[in-house]
């Protein structure tokens, strides 16, 4: 008897293979142009994501982690300031903030959408918040309209974190809020694993306006505004033109790759309705109005932990995002959070599972997955 293959949580080389010729041709012409750091490449790329994102302007940079520190920088943030943002995230969402010396000050999130709750980070706000970060988790959009006038009033930036969430929107009254665009800086990381991912690190910044621009672009090359003449002391945060290069060719192809995303989760929903596990598996709701890119298809499971290894013996790879809140991370204890603090997230954490989901995920093995979870809950 042949044993099944597994099923990677995802699998860029079944990726590749569908971009392999125009990858590289776009990546040999980088390299005999011997044009390496920004250029034109990268700058093609900026207006070519600008123009997707309908954003003023697009600033690359070095990583999703960079993307945050400078919208931070250029908010001006500084030590004794306050930022709100959400304890169920990736680590760099809070830690951009405490590498500029400021506070991060967090607020529990919805448990149907796993986003920041607004009506938590509104009662977070001080006089010393200086900026909000939100997170569009697992690829789906906050709902930022119920808080956008209050961060006018009082003068706090809108820095989002869409690391995980290229291409999604949301429908506002009659306008199509895409996610970057809202406030004044919309960070994007292009980790390989990402919905548009790099072969590399990679990152970007949308921001609202040409000043905005302006600044980021002296930031990211040490604050020079023309060569050795500094302005204010920058970071080194450039995008490599061979980046770019992989990134306007996945870029052409992110629509189709969201599409399918959307038909895997769409799938996954029937599945499990199908299988009659609702009392044991709850799985992940797109909020009315949005377009969720599902960056991620994140289930909470009754006994996740056992689910998990009885999925893992049968080869089928599962992730836990995120084990741990960001305020119980020891590194952040003199902030002085304690467990129960924020028990949406605290719960998610214990519960979630994200399942394999990647464009080219077979029906074959979703619905493998979907029949490995339902055998271990003995249906
Ligand atoms: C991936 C990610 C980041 C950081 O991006 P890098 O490119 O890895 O530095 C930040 N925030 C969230 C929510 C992420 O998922």
């Amino acid at each position: 008897m042949s044993e099944p293959h597994s099923i990677p949580s995802f699998d860029l080389k079944r990726n590749y293979a569908r971009v392999e010729e125009e990858i590289k041709d776009a990546v040999l012409r980088v390299m005999s142009s011997t044009h390496f750091i920004l250029g034109p490449e990268v700058s093609e790329f900026e207006r070519e994501a600008a123009a997707y994102l309908e954003a003023c302007r697009a600033v690359s940079c070095a990583s999703g982690t960079d993307a945050l520190i400078l919208g931070l920088m250029a908010v001006g943030i500084k030590p004794g300031d306050e930022v709100i943002t959400t304890p169920f995230s990736f680590f760099a969402t809070a830690s951009c903030i405490t590498r500029l010396g400021a506070k991060p000050v967090f607020a529990d999130v919805e448990p149907d959408s796993y986003n920041i709750s607004m009506e938590g980070a509104h009662a977070a706000i001080t006089p010393r918040t200086r900026a909000f970060i939100p997170v569009h988790l697992f690829g789906q959009m906050c709902r930022l309209e119920d808080i956008s006038d209050t961060l006018k009033e009082n003068d706090i930036a809108l820095v989002e974190d869409c690391a995980q969430a290229f291409g999604a929107h949301r429908q506002v009254g009659s306008r199509m809020a895409r996610a970057g665009t809202l406030g004044e800086f919309g960070c994007f990381s292009f980790f390989p694993t990402k919905n548009l991912g790099a072969y590399g690190d990679a990152g970007m910044v949308a921001c609202s306006s040409d000043s905005i621009a302006e600044r980021l672009l002296r930031l990211r090359v040490h604050g020079a505004s023309s060569t050795y003449l500094h302005e204010e002391v920058g970071i080194n945060s450039r995008l490599d033109a061979i980046q770019a290069s992989v990134l306007r060719v996945r870029l052409r192809h992110i629509e189709t790759w969201t599409e399918e995303r959307r038909e895997i989760a769409r799938r996954y929903d029937m599945l499990f309705a199908e299988s009659g596990l609702q009392d044991v598996i709850t799985v992940p709701v797109e909020i009315a109005g949005n377009r969720h890119t599902y960056h991620q298809y994140v289930v909470k499971a009754k006994n996740r932990d056992e689910l998990q290894k009885y999925l893992a013996a049968q080869g089928i790879t599962t992730r836990v995002y995120y084990p741990l809140p960001l305020h119980l991370q020891p590194c952040f204890s003199y902030l002085g959070y304690k467990r129960g603090d924020f028990p949406v997230s605290e719960k998610l954490c214990d519960e979630v599972l994200a399942l394999p989901i990647f464009p080219e995920l077979t029906a074959d093995e979703q619905e493998r997955v979907a029949g490995g979870i339902a055998k271990f809950y003995g249906r």
